[in-house]
């Protein structure tokens, strides 16, 4: 099965002789398509795999993407978004009706969360109940009678808590609700919640699958065609389909996402190993160590770990603040997923109560381990220790 994904990232969507035979699909940088009769062009709403329209439906070079993304995740269809969030809006908004109910981790993405807590509750009167989700029963018992979504992300991007997709999904399905997922830290490489009964598959192309911080982009891939209808609806109406140019060089990125995500896990696992045996540093937070309280569910449904990871310090603070800024490599800044390695401390401005129930300390630092090397890395780390402790 795995040997399949070189293929589907090197070949799958693909019809060279549709472009003179190019290896590399041209960018159609069009926003419209023309007919020979005013009949086709009404018939082209039939759109089958080869009728184009207009380019805020559909794009000949974003189609060839998404029919990688669709082989990747194991479902049905895929639409690609100008951002994760456009793509995380357009789930929300396709299951999501006034007065309806959402259940949402409370470690999901923050502004997947701002949106639900403000906009969907002002405008939509749509309750959300945030919730740990470590634990199947918990999501049992919040899921109510009128609850039409169940927002996960597992694992986590800053604690790295990880949900059971599987049973979490029975549950929900149980109440009639769907369920999401931001599947960004594994990628399609390491997880397929669809096949774990997952509704919608997130991805913020942003990170790994475009992977060379250059462009915003994300993806939703779904198994049940009706459902793919509604979205591409949503993304047509809204007008969120990402540009000819983004979706090509997102597609580029894809060509070495295997490659680049099993080095990224690498390394990060050598620095998680090392910091683990730091005695300034009193807890690490990455799925791949053996050491991570969810190990064995962990083990059952990801088959890897990528490259982000995060630590607390035995230190306050503003010197968690000074080791982030005597680090060399590890730039400062938001993100992740690119070829370069980054830091941030994702709760320095969260108040106490907060950051406990958001399961990690003021002081914690997140970092991505890019592609530099992984001793490297290790350098850069073990001097900033020595500069500040
Ligand atoms: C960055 C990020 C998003 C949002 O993606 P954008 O492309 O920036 O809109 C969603 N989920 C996770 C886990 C992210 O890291």
């Amino acid at each position: 099965m795995k040997e399949k994904t070189g293929m589907i990232l090197a070949h799958a969507g693909e019809e060279y002789d549709q472009y003179f035979n190019a290896i590399v699909p041209p960018v159609f940088m069009n926003s419209l398509n023309i007919f020979p009769t005013v009949d086709e062009y009404y018939d082209s709403d039939k759109r089958d795999k080869h009728t184009y329209c207009y380019g805020r439906v559909q794009n000949p070079t974003v189609r060839i993407l998404e029919e990688k993304i669709t082989e990747l995740e194991k479902g049905v269809e895929s639409y690609v978004f100008s951002s994760g969030m456009a793509a995380a809006t357009a789930a929300v908004l396709t299951a999501c009706s006034c007065g309806g109910h959402v259940v949402c981790i409370r470690t999901a993405y923050g502004p997947l969360k701002d949106f639900l807590q403000n906009y969907c509750r002002e405008h939509m009167n749509v309750r959300t109940t945030f919730i740990d989700g470590d634990d199947p029963k918990e999501i049992e018992e919040v899921l109510e009678d009128d609850t039409q979504l169940l927002v996960l992300e597992s694992p986590s991007s800053v604690v790295f808590r990880v949900q059971d997709i599987k049973k979490a999904a029975e549950a929900a399905h149980a109440k009639g609700a769907l369920v999401y997922i931001d599947n960004t830290f594994c990628t399609p490489i390491y997880q397929n919640p669809l096949e774990l009964g997952a509704d919608f598959v997130m991805h913020t192309a942003s990170k790994y699958l475009g992977g060379h911080s250059d462009i915003i982009g994300g993806s939703l891939t779904v198994k049940d065609p009706e459902l793919g209808k509604r979205v591409r609806t949503i993304r047509e109406q809204i007008g969120s389909i990402i540009g000819p140019m983004e979706g090509w060089l997102m597609m580029r990125g894809l060509r070495t996402l295997e490659v680049r995500v099993k080095e990224h896990g690498k390394t990060a696992l050598a620095v998680a190993q090392y910091l683990e045996q730091h005695p300034k540093v009193k807890k690490v937070y990455y799925t791949g160590l053996a050491s991570h309280s969810q190990h064995e569910l962990i083990e059952k449904q990801q088959s890897g770990h990528t490259g982000l990871l995060s630590f607390e310090l035995d230190s306050t603070t503003q010197e968690a603040k000074g080791f982030c800024q005597a680090l060399r490599i590890f730039k400062i800044g938001v993100s992740w997923g690119g070829f370069e390695s980054l830091v941030m401390m994702p709760y320095a401005r969260e108040d106490e109560e907060t950051c406990k129930k958001m399961g990690a300390g003021q002081n914690v630092i997140r970092i991505h381990c890019g592609l530099e090397g992984t001793e490297n890395l290790i350098e850069d780390l073990e001097q900033a220790f020595q500069q500040v402790f």
